[in-house]
């Protein structure tokens, strides 16, 4: 049996269990979870927020992982024990359709995209998928990535979630030198968003509702830091953007951003809130043929991609290191935005509980 926090139901908190992880098969890699980092995503699983998408109990949530291989099956030819490695969103995907093909696994045609939790567990060794809050895992070698003993591996956790979920909208619509990029809300994944844009070369603005995180936005990269709620402040970049990704975790009025873009500008929606925003006022799309998108994680290729741009430049998450013990409390801080700018849990800590 593995180690891990699960919750019961929608309503109980995250509390020690005992998870089976299958056999490692020939194409399997074994690891100790050593870092996961926690993400709004997992809140909204864990209390059954996304109607689409029922939780399936118990539930044991976690898709940032890093951890050092154990075990690995006769077939496998990408790691060895005692390589590092990591997880991100995606435990495996049909492998064939033209997605999967284009290793963007995470928009597999056929509906086959398995994610690391709550997702259809296809080697049944239990209801569905478990993530992360374990003390081990078992990962089809695909879908495994490299990691670089190089960065702080608590703090490059955090990349295989919010890094690429930012990383893949930036590099799709082009963020670069020349560009105006605005990021919409400084959590775990737009404070990726705004390290990665300006590594990319983008003119970068941040969209806080806090007037406290302004200081660090620019500290993190951004030119400019725009306190969303202040209708002057916003006017001064009407028409302005060539992108604006947004990543806040709440359903809000898309107008006001909107009109900040150019012509034939796009705003890319990531954030994935438990009820829909508004719709928007259509003129607001039309007189300036501007397009609202969305986006998902990103592919194997492309994280790993991202995780070589982050080693060869030093960059990670800003974190702060919890014990399994404290999953809690922090999830009551991330709901109240009081995270800087994102927990990691060291699971260290699990293998003391129980
Ligand atoms: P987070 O750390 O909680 O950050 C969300 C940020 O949104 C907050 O820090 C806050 O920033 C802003 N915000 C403004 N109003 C808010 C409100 N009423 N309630 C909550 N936040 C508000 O969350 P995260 O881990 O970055 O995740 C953000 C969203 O992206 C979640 O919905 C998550 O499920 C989703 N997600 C999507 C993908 C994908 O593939 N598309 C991948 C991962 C996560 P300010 O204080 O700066 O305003
Ligand atoms: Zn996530």
């Amino acid at each position: 049996m593995t180690r891990a926090f699960a919750a019961a139901s929608s309503q109980s908190p995250l509390a020690p269990a005992n998870i089976a992880r299958r056999e490692v098969g020939p194409n399997d890699v074994e690891f100790d979870i050593l870092y996961c980092g926690v993400c709004h995503s997992d809140i909204h699983t864990v209390r059954n927020e996304w109607s689409a998408w029922p939780t399936v109990y118990p539930c044991v949530p976690g898709h940032e992982i890093v951890g050092r291989v154990t075990k690995v099956g006769s077939k496998v030819t990408a790691f060895k024990p005692g390589d590092l490695a990591a997880v991100g969103c995606m435990v495996d995907s049909c492998g064939t359709c033209p997605s999967c093909k284009e290793s963007l696994e995470q928009y597999c045609d056929n509906g086959g995209t398995v994610f690391t939790y709550n997702g259809p567990d296809s080697h049944n060794a239990a209801p569905v998928t478990y993530g992360g809050y374990s003390d081990k895992i078992v990962v089809n070698e695909k879908f495994v990535l490299h990691v670089s003993p190089k960065l702080d591996l608590a703090a490059t956790a955090p990349l295989l979630c919010a890094g690429i979920t930012l990383y893949s909208p930036l590099k799709h619509w082009g963020a670069g030198p020349g560009k105006k990029v605005g990021i919409v809300g400084l959590g775990g994944l737009g404070h990726m968003g705004v390290k990665l844009s300006h590594a990319l070369g983008a003119q970068t603005v941040l969209f806080t509702t806090s007037p406290s995180k302004v200081a660090d936005g620019k500290r993190l990269g951004a030119g400019d830091v725009v306190v969303s709620t202040n209708a002057e402040e916003m006017q001064k970049h009407l028409r302005s953007f060539d992108l604006i990704i947004n990543t806040v975790a709440a359903s809000h009025d898309l107008d006001p951003f909107l009109s900040l873009l150019k012509r034939d500008g796009t705003m890319v929606l990531v954030g994935a809130p438990a009820h829909p925003h508004p719709s928007p006022t259509l003129f607001n799309l039309i007189l300036a043929r501007r397009s609202i998108a969305g986006s998902g994680i990103g592919g194997i290729a492309e994280t790993q991609e991202m995780l070589d741009f982050c080693a060869e430049r030093n960059i990670v998450s800003d974190i702060e290191l919890i014990p399994i013990q404290g999953i809690n409390e922090a999830y009551e801080r991330i709901l109240k935005g009081d995270v800087k700018y994102r927990f990691v849990i060291d699971m260290q800590s699990i293998r003391k509980s129980v």
